[in-house]
């Protein structure tokens, strides 16, 4: 398995980016890791990186992006907070790993058994927690489906929970990063939701 280099990198395309995390998965799935020589990969990165996709993912143990899509050193950027919530910092983090950095695919991870989303449903105040949890509000009040048991003892009302809020981040990105959403214009870039499921291993895409 190569490292991404420059001219790898800008004859990519929006939609070749995201197959490569669709079949990085599938090696995932399947335990069909690629073969990298990690110290080499150190080697070939040290005078520069050429990734092709951002990810915006949770800080769940089981969520790490690299593995989850079989990738190496110098292939995503990954930001990782807990409920993969956004931020001014996370825009401006996702601004320079597109608009400067050249990131073909930005992809909106949610997964399953969110204990973000969990805590958000259930109104958990705690320290500086509170704050977090409370960007995740919007999300529950779009979920209209759920009229009764509307808090995180409710396995279906996370779900939706946890969809929505990977769809409305989405929108935020596009409306509050004009950066972005001219680099998706353009067709420069694709924005992907997507779901994590943790018992099975497997991403689901929103396409
Ligand atoms: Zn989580």
């Amino acid at each position: 398995m190569y490292t991404h280099s420059k001219e790898t990198q800008s004859n990519l395309t929006p939609t070749a980016a995201l197959d490569f995390l669709k079949l990085g998965n599938e090696r995932f799935v399947n335990n069909l890791k690629a073969n990298r020589n990690l110290l080499q990969q150190v080697n070939e990165t040290s005078n520069g990186q050429f990734p092709f996709a951002t990810i915006l993912s949770c800080i769940d143990s089981r969520t790490s992006a690299e593995l989850i899509f079989d990738q190496g050193l110098g292939d995503i950027f990954s930001i990782r907070i807990a409920g993969n919530i956004l931020n001014e910092d996370i825009l401006g983090s996702m601004e320079f790993a597109t608009k400067m950095a050249g990131t073909k695919v930005l992809i909106i991870l949610g997964h399953t058994n969110c204990g973000a989303i969990t805590g958000a449903c259930n109104h958990v105040e705690m320290g500086n927690l509170t704050t977090l949890l409370h960007k995740i509000q919007p999300a529950i009040l779009n979920e209209k489906t759920t009229k009764e048991n509307r808090d995180g003892s409710n396995a279906d009302f996370v779900k939706n929970v946890t969809e929505i809020n990977v769809h409305l981040t989405i929108e935020r990105v596009r409306k509050e990063s004009p950066i972005i959403a001219e680099l998706e214009q353009q067709e420069k870039i694709k924005i992907i939701g997507a779901l994590y499921d943790v018992e099975t291993g497997k991403v689901k895409f929103y396409e």
